[in-house]
């Protein structure tokens, strides 16, 4: 008997479920079509919004610095310094963003872990929507903080837990919710929290990685959708989804950073992204300075697939954003959607069960890009209707 039995049992029990996820190897760029296990398939999986994950601007701008700076950053930036690009970079995002100042991180996941433990310790109280994301729940985790959770964009629940927060005679409350939220493609109402947060002397934090090239003028976000500047103190962001490359960030006031560069630990304790990543998330910045063009293509698309995907009766959830949710509710019948759409289809979309998203709520969801060209929209809402026929479900 090996020590490690029980996780075989335990990988049985997901497949028996049909929890269990397959992991596609993709053999090409990511973009419009690409090589899954050999075959070339739509690509309705990936969070490249803009399609800025294969853009030649980019990848020129990746080998140019690892020319000039080599592949790798040394050592956390604390002790082997800071390369010149990172801080270019930093000041980029933070004008983008319309804020004072920007340090950027490993990943957006990083980023919340390393933000919200240095914010808050054991008078503290951190509240957060239900549904926020996996990487806000164990930055609040990390905390010494309490913690307190608030029905999903129910700004009556969270006013309520402002209040027993004071109550209870916290020093400090952090108020956290995802911009976008991932698995729904609903918008938090963020005028209303900020506002219910004010009433409380609360700080307002928001998780921003599915709305910075998506939201807002240009791609600038939530904050600038809601035109809130100056009024959320943290913002956190990924550069791995709309900028197309790998890394996060958090933005809010100098103070803030400085901070941080004190205080954040995946900052202290973990090395700084590598020369050629930080190079192509500048060249992103200039493409999303440059022209709203990839902005616009990306809603308009996401508007074209899914009207079709309502009118063919498909049940697409609280979506507002190009995330698009096809809601299943059966985890087996999402798992053998999938399957279908791309054995039969040539479809990638990944089915999305549990513990991603709460038991009977499995869907497939769709990421719309403006690398999509109208015809693959088109294709896919028939390949969806035609599966969805054969399993009945529309
Ligand atoms: C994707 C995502 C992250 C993680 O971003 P990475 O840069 O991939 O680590 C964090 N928060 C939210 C809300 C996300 O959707």
């Amino acid at each position: 008997m090996g020590k490690l039995d029980f996780l075989a049992d335990e990988l049985e029990r997901l497949r028996r479920e049909g929890l269990y996820t397959t992991i596609r190897t993709v053999e090409s760029p990511q973009g419009a079509w690409i090589v899954v296990d050999g075959r070339r398939v739509l690509n309705f999986c990936s969070n490249n919004y803009l399609g800025l994950a294969d853009d030649p601007r980019l990848v020129e701008a990746a080998k140019a610095a690892s020319d000039r700076y080599g592949v790798g950053p040394g050592a956390v930036r604390t002790i082997a310094g800071t390369m010149s690009i990172h801080t270019e970079l930093e000041r980029r995002l933070a004008e983008f963003k319309g804020v004072e100042a920007a340090l950027t991180l490993q990943s957006g996941f990083t980023a919340n872990l390393a933000v919200i433990p240095a914010l808050t310790g054991p008078d503290d109280v951190v509240i957060s929507d239900e549904l926020n994301h996996a990487s806000i729940v164990d930055g609040v985790r990390l905390s010494k903080a309490r913690r307190k959770i608030y029905p999903h964009l129910d700004v009556d629940g969270l006013r309520a837990e402002l209040a027993t927060a004071r109550d209870e005679g916290a020093e400090r409350i952090l108020v956290v919710t995802d911009g976008v939220f991932s698995m729904d493609g609903d918008v938090a109402p963020l005028d209303e929290i900020v506002e219910a947060a004010d009433a409380y002397d609360a700080i307002v934090m928001v998780d921003d990685a599915h709305g910075e090239g998506v939201l807002g003028r240009g791609g600038r976000g939530i904050v600038d959708h809601f035109g809130l500047h100056g009024r959320v103190d943290v913002e956190v962001g990924t550069m791995s989804k709309a900028f197309g490359v790998v890394g996060g960030y958090v933005a809010g006031s100098q103070v803030l950073v400085d901070w941080l560069r004190q205080r954040g630990r995946p900052f202290l304790f973990s090395s700084a992204p590598t020369p050629p990543d930080v190079a192509a998330c500048l060249a992103a910045v200039d493409v999303l300075e440059g022209s709203t063009e990839l902005v616009d293509r990306l809603w308009a698309n996401a508007e074209r697939f899914k009207a079709a995907m309502r009118a063919a009766g498909f049940d697409l959830g609280r979506s507002e954003t190009p995330i698009t949710p096809v809601m299943l509710g059966d985890e087996a019948v999402a798992q053998e959607f999938s399957r279908r759409l791309f054995e039969e289809e040539h479809v990638f979309a990944q089915a999305i069960a549990y513990p991603t998203v709460p038991r009977g709520k499995a869907r497939i969801r769709v990421m719309l890009s403006a690398a999509h060209a109208v015809e693959d929209l088109d294709r896919g809402v028939a390949a969806f209707t035609r599966v969805g026929r054969a399993l009945g479900v529309v």
